[in-house]
């Protein structure tokens, strides 16, 4: 079987990365490409004496070449393969007690769980997928087949829209893929909690999962005090926070159907009262609030990514640094900051740095009271530090 797959024939010392276990081939370290594999089909990867590395998915577009599979010589890339991974990765979410009936968490998170380029989000009794890699692409049909087998949904819905998708060649594409077409606006248990969630036109797969226990935490700062939550999406900061007895709370965020879910949400969870809803952006706004003298106990800042790669570190990094300035002169001396960076990029340390230059500039003190990261359904696989992205910073100000 093995035999007859086309191989990339990596150039001399470029198989140590692999050795190591890390899942990408960069094109820069192949000497040559045997055979004629089309875009996603499955190749060997071989080291200059022609000994087997490890076998991959070929990405003909993308600086990442090919995504490993597998490094086991004798595990044929096929439909019982993919079960295995998916079964895995959904068996761990089990373990992690995150598989309620009416619940969402992420089943799947790419090379993490040892499918590269596929993100699977739970919402209820729908799941919605992302093929963002040509190999994850090239096995669609069997991958939503697997996926209404082992977590029998209603639907699968796929949401293949993010830009990483050009990179490798493909097109974005939505729609139903087995099952049924998911409501307009599907309700989930999150905790105490009622979402809405949007899963054909939010943003995303309609939520950002990898914010749901942080909002727990975030809102064990909330009891009788003002919020402010800026970036605030369909609001799960700030129902987290009311729902944990937070006296009112203020959404800013600029996508107006974003806000429109939210009011719903609020709804839902009996909180319209306490809540305020504002359409703007959070560098306007919190600008204006600031002049006007206006302060909260805990403000939550939860941008969304301002680096997308190496080269925008430097000018994300001033986003950052500015808002985090705006937000710690928002928050009334003895309160709470809880501020959150996405971009991978940007690393804890960097993200501590910049938060301690917009204190500095904002004239404030400030504590780490408690640190953040990604949760349990978001892993980081040992081998690949990509995969870590989230963090966040619980702070003291005074
Ligand atoms: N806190 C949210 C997730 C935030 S994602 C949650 O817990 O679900 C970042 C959000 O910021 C997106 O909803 C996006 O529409 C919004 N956004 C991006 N730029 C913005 C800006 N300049 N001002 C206000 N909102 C912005």
């Amino acid at each position: 079987m093995a035999r007859s797959l086309p191989k990339i024939i990596l150039k001399n010392g470029r198989e140590k990365s692999l050795l190591r276990r890390h899942p990408w081939v960069f094109s820069g370290a192949i000497e040559r490409v045997d055979g004629a594999p089309a875009s996603g089909d499955t190749v060997d990867i071989v080291d200059s004496a022609g000994k087997f590395v490890a076998r991959a998915a070929f990405s003909p577009s993308s600086q990442i070449r090919a995504r490993v599979w597998t490094f086991d010589a004798a595990e044929p890339v096929d439909a019982a393969f993919l079960r295995r991974r998916l079964a895995r990765a959904v068996d761990s979410r089990r373990k992690l007690g995150m598989l309620g009936a009416g619940a969402a968490c992420r089943l799947v998170f790419g090379e993490s769980d040892g499918l590269p380029g596929l993100i699977v989000d739970r919402y209820a009794d729908f799941v919605v997928c992302q093929f963002l890699a040509a190999g994850a692409e090239r096995w669609r049909e069997e991958l939503a087949d697997l996926l209404m087998e082992i977590s029998a949904p209603r639907g699968v819905y796929e949401r293949s829209e993010a830009s990483a998708r050009r990179k490798e060649g493909l097109t974005s594409r939505r729609g139903t893929l087995r099952g049924s077409e998911p409501p307009a606006e599907l309700e989930v248990d999150v905790g105490a909690a009622r979402w809405i969630v949007d899963i054909v036109s939010g943003q995303k797969t309609g939520a950002y999962l990898d914010q749901q226990r942080n909002r727990t935490r975030v809102a064990d700062f909330a009891a009788g005090g003002e919020v402010l939550d800026a970036f605030s999406y369909t609001g799960g900061f700030a129902v987290a926070a009311l729902l944990r007895g937070a006296a009112s709370a203020t959404l800013v965020e600029s996508s107006a159907e974003a806000l429109r879910i939210a009011e719903r949400e609020a709804a839902a969870n009996g909180l319209t009262d306490r809540c305020r809803f504002v359409a703007a952006s959070v560098f306007d706004e919190l600008r204006e609030q600031r002049e006007a003298g206006r302060r909260y106990d805990l403000v939550v800042l939860d941008p969304p990514k301002f680096v997308h790669s190496a080269d925008q570190v430097n000018a994300g990094s001033r986003g950052y640094k500015d808002v985090n300035m705006l937000g710690l002169q928002l928050v009334r001396s003895g309160g709470v900051l809880a501020t959150f960076s996405c971009s991978g990029h940007v690393d804890a340390a960097l993200f501590q740095k910049i938060v301690a230059g917009a204190a500095l500039d904002a004239r404030r003190d400030a504590q780490i009271i408690e640190r953040l990261s990604q949760p349990a359904d978001h892993p980081i696989a040992i081998e690949f530090p990509e995969a870590e992205y989230l963090k966040g910073l619980i702070l003291r100000v005074h």
